[in-house]
């Protein structure tokens, strides 16, 4: 065999070899075939306080560090924001700056709101929640579909991030302090109030989670990350209803849970419940086999369901993309 025929084997060899793609395709049919069905993240976002841990978290942190009764604290923040026009939220966060430091020598940093933490309680079952729900989704979804947790709080988030259950969280929404050069405490610069919550959802929804990206852009439902469809709002009162109302309006999901122990916090589950704010109430009780278990994992089942449709759907779609263009 001459030079010339081995070397015109390897052109023909090496064209032969050549991917599929590489082919002419015309440019009125390109190839369509949709990429990887990618809508198969289940989103369950909680509120804080009242949800996972029956107190306001000031109440087992910050409080206490004070010296004042819970009860004359929230008074005050009540009175001071109905007397001023002011927003309660800003109240608060100013009002336990001004009582923290009214003592020169007190500086409050980063580490020390997130080491106040571990004072915090939970309601039964809360620890070991997220790793139970985790392997109901792995099993239940087949391995195909993920289940993301979030928290939406009002509280503050210097001090959840140093909760025993953080590493459970994709994120942590809550208002936050700016701290100055020396790493102290100064002034809110981020608040989260009931309504600016829905804002945070939208984040999960669209996948732009760092608030630095703006969420304003429109998205096609089809290109975002978590539809409202996979989402479960988990929230304790009135003061989530923005976040219900959302979720439920764009075809998500909603529960109310309750502390058993106080009869008034039932009462507006409720009312939230006749309401259609949400689809079921429960005791906060995180336990495995509790009322509130059987009633997420019922959620979670009719959300894995349509995961699977939804791939099915666009796999169905994807096939048929693929036919037409190998049959023109
Ligand atoms: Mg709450």
């Amino acid at each position: 065999m001459t030079k010339a025929t081995t070397s015109k084997i390897k052109i023909a060899k090496a064209r032969a070899a050549k991917p599929l793609a590489a082919k002419t395709v015309p440019v009125k049919s390109p190839p369509q075939l949709k990429s990887k069905f990618s809508q198969d993240t289940i989103a369950i976002v909680y509120d804080f306080d009242g949800t996972l841990s029956p107190q306001p978290m000031q109440e087992y942190t910050v409080l206490p560090k004070i010296g004042i009764e819970p009860q004359a604290f929230w008074k005050q923040v009540h009175e001071e924001a109905i007397a001023t026009g002011s927003d309660p939220m800003l109240v608060y966060m100013r009002l336990m700056m001004e009582k923290l430091y009214k003592n020169d020598s007190v500086k409050i940093t980063r580490e020390d709101f997130s080491a106040m933490a571990e004072k915090i309680q939970y309601f039964p079952g809360v620890e070991s929640w997220f790793p139970h729900i985790n392997a109901y989704v792995k099993k239940r979804g087949a391995g195909k579909v993920n289940v993301q947790h979030y928290i939406i709080s009002a509280g503050q988030k210097e001090i959840l991030e140093g909760v025993s259950i953080r590493k459970y969280f994709k994120q942590i929404y809550a208002s936050e302090y700016h701290f100055n050069q020396y790493g102290i405490a100064t002034f809110p610069k981020l608040l989260i109030t009931d309504t600016s919550k829905t804002q945070f959802l939208f984040r999960i929804n669209k996948g732009k989670e760092s608030l630095s990206e703006s969420i304003n852009d429109h998205m096609p439902e089809s290109e975002r990350p978590i539809p409202f469809s996979n989402m479960i709002y988990i929230g304790d009162g009135m003061t989530d209803v923005p976040s219900m109302a959302l979720s439920k309006k764009s075809g998500g999901h909603a529960i109310a849970v309750f502390n058993p122990k106080i009869a008034k916090t039932k009462e507006t589950c409720v009312r939230l419940l006749e309401a259609g704010r949400v689809d079921f109430i429960a005791p906060a009780d995180y336990r495995n086999a509790s009322k509130l278990a059987a009633r997420v994992e019922l959620l979670l089942d009719s959300v894995i369901a349509g995961v699977a449709y939804a791939a099915e759907v666009a796999a169905c779609k994807a096939e048929n993309k693929a036919e037409n263009r190998t049959d023109s």
